[in-house]
């Protein structure tokens, strides 16, 4: 009988521990998909979860247990294929109680996986992220300052920082959204961070991590360990918990 990632790990002084599934994909033409992995399941762990990296997106229909079993899905790619079936499924997990933080270029899907006839994909929709334009990331490797402009307990302890950094030129198709934090750009402000529960699950956006430079930086961590635990459940709904 096969073992399931968690049967035992979860278990840690008598108490369940949550498990954080990293997930990398694509290819690392434009970004460090090594380094986030490592990165990210490093701060996964920060947050008090159980977590263990992955590869590839393709891993959501029929899951084995390592997905099965994970609380909240991290995601973070390059140009990754996600066909729409697999991407229907992890919204059917989430919708259903899982949690789900895509960073930065975790949503940027490759163009062989839209098939959809116009409709936004099934991870944009659950995201309420909108694909503007391929090249749309902006500002990459310059100092860019993200202002929080909501109450959360994401964003507790935290009111602007800036990081040399890339960020995407989102635009948002649902009104339920909570837009938490915004990048200032030349553009413009940028939704730099938004959070949904849709059904009974947690999604939440960052658009910031492009690279190492944010990796390290003490706001961003902070941002994205609370992210984490919010996604797992692990602090209460909005501003309490
Ligand atoms: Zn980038």
């Amino acid at each position: 009988m096969t073992r399931a990632f968690g049967d035992d790990d979860r278990a840690e002084g008598g108490k369940l521990q949550r498990s954080a599934l990293v997930i990398v994909s694509g290819d690392d033409h434009h970004h460090d998909l090594f380094g986030a992995s490592s990165a990210f399941t490093l701060l996964a762990a920060e947050a008090g979860l159980a977590a263990r990296p992955a590869v590839g997106f393709k891993r959501f229909t029929n899951p084995l247990p390592g997905t099965a079993s994970a609380d909240v899905y991290l995601l973070y790619s390059d140009g990754g294929e996600f066909p729409i079936a697999q991407q229907q499924a992890l919204v059917d997990l989430v919708r259903g109680g899982k949690g789900l933080l895509v960073v930065h270029s975790g949503a940027r899907l490759s163009p062989t996986t839209q098939s959809t006839g116009g409709l936004p994909m099934p991870l944009h929709a659950l995201l309420g992220y909108k694909q503007v334009d391929e090249r749309s990331e902006i500002v990459v490797g310059c100092p860019l300052t993200i202002e929080i402009s909501a109450k959360h307990c994401v964003t507790r302890g935290l009111a602007r920082f800036e990081v040399r950094d890339g960020t995407w030129a989102t635009a948002i198709d649902d009104v339920d959204h909570q837009v938490l934090a915004y990048a200032r750009t030349p553009a413009g402000p940028v939704p730099a961070m938004y959070v949904r529960e849709p059904g009974d699950g947690r999604v939440c956006y960052i658009g910031a991590g492009h690279d190492r430079r944010s990796w390290g930086d003490p706001a961003f961590r902070s941002l994205t360990i609370q992210a984490l635990r919010w996604a797992a459940r692990l602090t209460g709904s909005g501003d309490g918990g």
